[in-house]
């Protein structure tokens, strides 16, 4: 028996897989996809950063912690992949002085954009730049957790669908699964939208919506694109030499048809914005399903006896190393990370963890 066994090798349970095994925690990972990331990781357009964008809920609590934990996994970890490149965002709206920007980012000029983003056809007039965001290969970061956990001890098994949890009361006993029964003292389930079918027979309702998004992927000449250039028709950066990832708007039930036309005007707006960009072309594009908690992460025990816990959230890249080091902590120590506070799952009236 493990003493904890981790459901679903996303970004999130392949994090959570590596800090507890490094912490000498004998861990089994499973997951139904032949690898790690083939879940909506393997889709994700990896912008990390701890400035902009929403943090909703708990992960306020996080953010001061995502670029040094980044930082920290680099020295842990070798080819941890993350390109520190900085951003740049603008949209139409957008006034110098709409809202604070906060430490770490500050607004630029036309020629200052141009620097930063030579290939660019028509730099706006002024940009959000942010000199400490980056992007990860999530693909291999994943990768990377799981051969480190291994390297650590873990036992990692695929192709292995989690059927339902086996139950004796109110406790977890382990994970019923096409590979067989998996016992554990706590089964995490970080199964992003897998969770609340899994989590069903507890109490703790875990609701989590499905949000699509699609990300393009695209051939270029390396170096095209320098930032992360969020503007007003797309979001691009590079994730490796010679190609670039994009996401674009999503409808909510698209046709095969409508998302390979919206591919296609992707990369024309692209193509339209960008010099040096007539030989780009699709490689392929990709809806992903993204777990959504309505009140931001969700993380902590779904059940009295500490035998079921819970990681699910959106920024899942952004937050993977961060979550992963403090619920290793918890499930290490049995002390609450205070960080956590505010991400615990709703209980029931009565329940108390
Ligand atoms: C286009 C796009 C752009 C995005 N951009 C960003 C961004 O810039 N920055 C950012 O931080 N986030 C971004 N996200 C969101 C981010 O990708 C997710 O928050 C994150 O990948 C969620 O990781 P996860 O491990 O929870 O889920 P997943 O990657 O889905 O992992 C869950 C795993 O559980 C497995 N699983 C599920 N059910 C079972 C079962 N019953 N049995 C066994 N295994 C199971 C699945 O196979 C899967 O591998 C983006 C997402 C998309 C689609």
């Amino acid at each position: 028996m493990s003493a904890v066994v981790v459901v679903g090798a996303g970004i999130v349970g392949s994090s959570v897989a590596y800090h507890l095994a490094r912490r000498g925690v004998s861990v089994t990972l499973l997951d139904q996809g032949p690898s790690p990331a083939t879940g909506v990781t393997g889709g994700s357009f990896a912008w990390i950063g701890g400035c902009g964008g929403d943090w909703p809920g708990g992960a306020q609590d996080l953010r001061g912690s995502v670029l040094a934990d980044y930082r920290r996994l680099e020295s842990e970890l070798p080819d941890v992949p993350v390109r520190w490149t900085g951003s740049l965002t603008w949209a139409d709206d957008q006034a110098e002085g709409d809202s604070p920007l906060g430490p770490g980012r500050s607004w630029v000029g036309r020629s200052d954009i141009a620097a930063l983003e030579p290939h660019l056809l028509n730099p706006p007039e002024r940009a959000i730049h942010t000199p400490s965001d980056g992007g990860v290969d999530p693909v291999a970061l994943a990768g990377a957790f799981v051969d480190a956990a291994r390297a650590h001890g873990a036992t990692v098994i695929f192709n292995s669908v989690a059927t339902s949890l086996k139950m004796e009361g109110d406790r977890v006993e382990g994970v019923v699964s096409s590979t067989g029964f998996h016992a554990a003292e706590t089964v995490v389930l970080a199964a992003g939208t897998g969770i609340p079918q899994l989590g069903e027979p507890l109490p703790p309702d875990v609701p989590v919506a499905v949000s699509p998004a699609c990300l393009v992927r695209l051939t270029a000449p390396a170096g095209l694109v320098k930032t992360i250039v969020a503007g007003r028709d797309f979001e691009v950066r590079e994730v490796r030499d010679g190609e670039l990832i994009m996401t674009i708007p999503c409808a909510a039930d698209p046709s095969a048809a409508s998302a390979e036309q919206a591919a296609r005007d992707a990369l024309r707006r692209f193509q339209a914005a960008f010099r040096g960009s007539g030989d780009c072309r699709l490689l392929d594009h990709r809806i992903g399903g993204r777990p959504m908690p309505a009140r931001g992460p969700v993380i902590g025990y779904l059940t009295r006896d500490r035998s079921a816990y819970v990681a699910v959230m959106h920024s899942g890249v952004t937050l993977a190393p961060t979550v992963g080091r403090l619920v290793a902590d918890e499930l290490v120590t049995g002390r609450p990370a205070p960080e956590l506070r505010r991400c615990r799952p709703a209980l029931p009236r009565g329940f108390s963890r």
